[in-house]
């Protein structure tokens, strides 16, 4: 914990306690873990929001208030957090693209808005917006207007095809944050590996564009292994930070695709500790939040929640873990996502560890060739996933709800969503 950081949110902090006084009921030794967690970022305002990271609801929303009483106080075992895929069609052709040969039938628009929905009912107050590029779906606004109230809408994009109308269009349709992704600080090497001309151009064009609405703004970024371990994660920060934006999103190359299940690529314990380090350097100079997602998602944090209280659905209705986790659980084409997130869910406990990470090699095995394991496959392979224990904030989290010492298998966890 920062003791910077934590003097510069005891103002906003005030400001969310006082929109949102149910956090006193919190128990203590989660509002400790809050607390530390916290102190590692400066909250920003931008608009009316007040912001912790991207990855969270705004702390002043009525999102952050159903994530206290649904998740903090009621412990529902419904997902906190999900993705959907708005659309498959990307102009850019990136080769650790995780969504890679996905196919299927599209979703069309209202079982996108019929699956948000549930989610919310299930307990999702944070929903990323992604693809493909998700701009590519026609209805995108109407899509955002209508599952906004009560979730905080995240876009990812490359900004492709983006206008200042449509820009406009979704910050009042209820997108909270946007994301642009951008690999690295070359132009020739982002476009190489986009493997597609102009795609750094139009990310700086779309994040201009954001910017001037006032929006909440960062970039996605992919760092591969190499980078990391030739400290050019540090030249990036910098360029990023001179592109004035609110935050690095930053995540490592996962091993989703078979180009990348590769124990050459995967990053070690160590990276992933070297990232850590780098992103509280940088919040503690609090110009820009470097957000890595490998420390929300770590041990000391919350841990692994894919399948547990993260779910995507790609664009095709395919149900899968997590974004980077190519297994398929069920289509919500074919039944309600409430059914076979409550499936998935009896498989997957939280853990510590990221889930691809790990066990890429068990994919690579029951993949047979195919982008994404279909159901038998996945059920299979789930029978030899070893998980390790659980993060600290679950440990904390799950001992208060059984008043006993956690265990890696949680039986509350692992109830079914329709018995609880
Ligand atoms: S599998 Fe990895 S990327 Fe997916 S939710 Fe878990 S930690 Fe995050």
């Amino acid at each position: 914990m920062s003791i910077k950081n934590s003097f510069k949110n005891l103002l906003p902090l005030t400001e969310v306690i006082a929109s949102n006084p149910q956090m006193l009921r919190v128990n203590p030794s989660i509002l400790r873990f809050l607390n530390n967690y916290m102190g590692k970022f400066q909250i920003r305002r931008v608009d009316s929001q007040l912001i912790l990271h991207s990855h969270l609801p705004p702390l002043n929303s009525r999102a952050y208030a159903r994530f206290v009483q649904e998740h903090l106080l009621a412990k529902t075992p419904g997902p906190s957090h999900g993705q959907i895929g708005l659309t498959n069609a990307c102009p850019q052709n990136c080769a650790c693209c995780y969504n890679k040969n996905r196919q299927g039938k599209v979703m069309d628009k209202e079982t996108i808005i019929k699956t948000a929905g549930d989610l919310k009912k299930m307990g999702v107050v944070w929903l990323g917006l992604t693809g493909g590029e998700p701009l590519l779906n026609k209805d995108i606004i109407e899509i955002t207007e209508r599952i906004s109230e009560g979730c905080a809408i995240k876009l990812f994009t490359t900004g492709s095809t983006l206008t200042g109308k449509l820009a406009a269009d979704l910050k009042k349709a209820g997108v909270f944050s946007v994301s642009v992704s951008l690999d690295h600080w070359e132009e020739s090497t982002h476009d190489a590996g986009r493997r597609y001309a102009g795609a750094f151009r139009e990310a700086l064009k779309a994040i201009d564009i954001f910017k001037n609405l006032g929006m909440d703004v960062g970039v996605s970024a992919v760092l591969s292994r190499e980078m990391i371990r030739n400290n050019q994660t540090e030249d990036f920060l910098r360029f990023l930070m001179g592109l004035e934006i609110n935050e690095a999103w930053l995540s490592e190359v996962k091993p989703s695709t078979e180009s990348y299940r590769n124990p050459e690529m995967v990053i070690s314990e160590e990276d992933r500790l070297k990232l850590v380090n780098l992103q509280d350097k940088y919040n503690r100079q609090g110009k820009m939040t470097v957000n890595y997602l490998g420390h929300f998602e770590g041990k000391e944090c919350f841990g692994c929640n894919a399948g547990h209280k993260m779910v995507y659905i790609d664009a095709f209705g395919d149900v899968s873990p997590c974004v980077f986790t190519p297994m398929r659980f069920g289509n919500v084409q074919e039944e309600p996502i409430k059914a076979v997130f409550s499936e998935m869910k009896t498989r997957f406990p939280s853990e510590s560890v990221c889930f691809i990470n790990k066990n890429y090699r068990l994919i690579q095995k029951y993949a047979a060739g195919q982008p994404v394991l279909n159901k038998t496959n996945t059920l299979k392979m789930m029978e030899e996933v070893k998980f390790t224990p659980l993060s600290h904030f679950s440990e904390l989290y799950y001992r208060q709800k059984t008043g006993q010492p956690a265990t890696g298998r949680q039986k509350m966890a692992n109830k079914p969503v329709e018995e609880i």
